[in-house]
């Protein structure tokens, strides 16, 4: 089987990691890639599992060293994906997924363009609102900054080459097998 690698981005709060984790409990062989990221974890989140929890002084010498695939700052903090753990598991033959925001999923796409962009919408913007807002991870200003990004998101989103629609979640997560299916077919 020809191993491609898949981006899934969409706006904060929704559902990406949702959407995601229940992909991945039905599809072991598939495996997520860990980002590196300048934010602070949130409760529960375990640095090497959910994401490397680096310092900006980490981050920036990554970024001066070649060291990222792609990376971006988003709403505040800087998020980026390492070379080598992308090459590492394509070269092990591993089916991987970047949950990655909108302006990296397209420059992943210039270097990569076998690489298939899944954008995952909302099934409106209050719904959004809502769901980044239940979810209690954040301060209010983090939740302004974040719905600041949502129309550019939308804008980008444009050129990806799917899109999935996360209002019922069962249908999203089939949604997502039956488009990742077919591109590895
Ligand atoms: P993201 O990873 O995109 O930031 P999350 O996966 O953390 O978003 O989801 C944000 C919130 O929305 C969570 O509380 C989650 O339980 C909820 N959620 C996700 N998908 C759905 C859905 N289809 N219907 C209702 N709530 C959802
Ligand atoms: P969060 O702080 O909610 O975990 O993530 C915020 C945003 O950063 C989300 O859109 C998420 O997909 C994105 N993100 C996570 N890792 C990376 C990465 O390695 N690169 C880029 N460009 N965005 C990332």
């Amino acid at each position: 089987m020809n191993k491609k690698l898949f981006v899934v981005s969409g706006s904060s709060g929704v559902g990406k990691g949702t959407v995601l984790k229940k992909f991945l409990e039905k599809n072991p062989d598939f495996m997520l890639s860990i980002s590196c990221t300048t934010r602070k974890p949130r409760d529960g989140e375990v640095d090497g599992v959910n994401y490397f929890f680096i310092s900006k002084d980490e981050f920036k010498h990554c970024i001066d060293n070649d060291k990222f695939l792609e990376w971006a700052e988003f709403a505040g903090n800087f998020y980026g994906t390492k070379k080598k753990f992308i090459n590492r598991c394509l070269a092990d033959g591993k089916n991987i997924i970047l949950e990655i925001d909108t302006q990296g999923a397209l420059k992943v796409k210039r270097q990569m363009p076998e690489a298939v962009l899944i954008f995952i919408c909302p099934p409106s913007l209050e719904a959004l609102e809502n769901r980044l807002r239940g979810r209690h991870t954040e301060d209010e200003e983090t939740i302004q900054k974040r719905l600041k990004e949502v129309e550019e998101e939308l804008k980008r989103a444009e050129n990806f080459d799917y899109k999935i629609i996360n209002d019922n979640l069962e249908n999203a997560v089939c949604e997502l097998e039956k488009i990742i299916k077919e591109a590895n077919a």
